[in-house]
């Protein structure tokens, strides 16, 4: 993704600040940020008290189609539910342990299983395959 540190929209420049957000600099008069600008000239003013929430984990995301407005309890529902998912992919991740494939020897981090790649297995069971077809029990 894009990781440069200043956008031009719209006739304003935004600069990207430390928490990953694209801001207008503080001499900008009604000094707002890059998602609000865009959000505003998609669909129009935001709504008092309303919050504009990235649903993706790219907070330098400029896109409108991912920029939702929220109120400031569904904002907070929101950022628990991605709590949660992230919770669920580092809980999965933990039960990876380092294994080595069977078929090209790379090490890997997974569950269970011989093989780093479904290409790796691929060529092992095509081989196993034509070694049952004829007889022979080499596999290059
Ligand atoms: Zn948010
Ligand atoms: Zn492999």
């Amino acid at each position: 993704m894009s990781a440069q540190s200043i956008i031009l929209f719209a006739g304003r420049r935004y600069y990207l600040d430390k928490e990953g957000y694209y801001r207008a600099n503080s001499r900008t008069p009604d000094r707002d940020y890059l998602h609000q600008r865009v959000w505003k000239l998609a669909y129009g003013d935001i709504p008092p008290g309303h919050v504009i929430h990235h649903k993706v984990a790219d907070l330098g995301t400029v896109d409108a189609a991912d920029l939702e407005c929220l109120t400031p309890r569904e904002h907070n529902a929101r950022h628990v539910e991605q709590l949660r998912k992230n919770m669920r992919v580092a809980q999965l991740n933990q039960r990876k342990v380092p294994l080595t494939c069977k078929r090209c020897g790379t090490a890997y981090l997974g569950q269970r299983g011989w093989y780093c790649s479904g290409k790796c297995k691929g060529i092992d069971h095509y081989y196993i395959s034509q070694a049952r077809r004829t007889g022979t029990r080499s596999t290059p």
